[in-house]
């Protein structure tokens, strides 16, 4: 099934989700991709916690903060969001629309596409050992997107920041679970490591110093990972195998849209913020043009302007009249305001 929008917003970072709420104020409806599991960009995942200084009128906003400003700012338009999946693929058909197609198999058909992917998607670290590919998302799994498969099952865990630390002790709840570290000394919060030590202590989590060395197939649903720690190498079978070293970020699919590329970046016009392909935008750190900042208020202008011409390719009888939030009672309406 292809579900229908007028515009698709490829990235839930700031400027994504600013675009929304521009886009909401003419009436255009979006839906919105990401790769990550939660909206923010940037903001959510790399700074959730760090306060930010030059966002016009907010003396100082967290990431975190900031990103829930503009989820409840995006609100009244009522944005759909497809997480966890990375656009793969765009197709354009003879009426000029544009179909997205993500990794999860999801079809989206719109008339304008929003390209607002940061330095592009945030994807895992993976182990560096070749001719495993075959085993992910079967015994390695990169992010627990179902929890239940992991019941009762035997899963060796490896990294020492949050998600290592937060998926071990929600796991240990319903399966045998190994953390494995390279020491014994995490940079996951001092919550969560308390709470790893006191289930250690009780037995219901194990844990190992090492490094991965190998991973072989066992043919029989196992694995075998072999771990290394100083000169020792151990064997030891598992289920599943969950690597949990970090994201990186990746121009990923994005490079081959055959769109004009600078450097990894789109190049774009400064009056609408288009690619070199109609009805295609870019906004944010994405893009470039001469004397582009990457800074979260260029990417809100950006979208301002964007969305002006996007009204054009959506309605492209209706005459687009310029009007304040402060005094149009039209878009007060669309923002609830009692
Ligand atoms: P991003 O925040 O990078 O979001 C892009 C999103 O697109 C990501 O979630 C990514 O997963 C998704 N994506 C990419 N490709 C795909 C795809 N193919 N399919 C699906 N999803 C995809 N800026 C300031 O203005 N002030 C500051 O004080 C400031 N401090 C910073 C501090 C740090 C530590 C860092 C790292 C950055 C800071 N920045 C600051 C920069 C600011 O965070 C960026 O300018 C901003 O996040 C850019 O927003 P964006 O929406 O364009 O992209």
């Amino acid at each position: 099934m292809i579900e229908k929008t007028d515009v698709i917003v490829i990235g839930a970072g700031p400027v994504g989700l600013f675009a929304i709420f521009e886009l909401g104020l003419l009436n255009i409806s979006c839906h919105v991709i990401d790769n990550l599991d939660k909206p923010g960009g940037q903001c959510a995942e790399l700074y959730p916690e760090k306060p930010i200084y030059d966002i016009p009128s907010r003396v100082s906003i967290t990431g975190q903060q900031l990103t829930e400003d503009l989820l409840a700012q995006a609100k009244p338009f009522k944005p759909v969001y497809h997480l966890e999946q990375q656009v793969e693929k765009i197709t354009k058909l003879e009426t000029n629309e544009w179909i997205v197609e993500t990794s999860l198999k999801k079809k989206l058909k719109a008339k304008c596409i929003v390209i607002a992917a940061g330095a592009g998607s945030f994807v895992p670290r993976k182990i560096p050992i070749e001719n495993i590919e075959h085993l992910e998302e079967k015994n390695i799994l990169y992010a627990v997107r179902n929890k239940s498969i992991l019941e009762n099952k035997n899963i060796l865990i490896v990294g020492g920041g949050d998600s290592a630390l937060d998926w071990t002790n929600e796991l240990s709840k319903t399966a045998n679970v190994t953390l494995m570290h390279r020491r014994k000394d995490f940079r996951a919060a001092p919550d969560s490591v308390s709470k790893m030590l006191e289930l250690e202590k009780l037995k219901k989590v194990n844990f190992l110093l090492g490094q991965i060395h190998n991973v072989d197939d066992l043919n029989d649903g196992k694995i075998n990972v072999s771990i290394k720690n100083s000169d020792e190498i151990k064997n030891f079978e598992v289920d599943y195998l969950l690597p949990f070293f970090g994201l990186k970020m990746e121009l990923g699919p994005i490079a081959k849209w055959g769109l004009n590329l600078q450097e990894n970046l789109i190049e774009v016009d400064t009056e609408k913020f288009e690619t070199s392909e109609q009805s295609i935008f870019a906004i944010g750190d994405i893009n470039t043009y001469p004397g582009k900042l990457k800074l979260i208020l260029s990417g809100f202008h950006e979208a301002a302007l964007m969305a002006q011409q996007c009204f054009k390719y959506c309605f492209p009888d209706k005459k687009n009249v310029f009007r304040y939030t402060t005094s149009s009672k039209d878009l007060q309406k669309k923002l609830n305001v009692k």
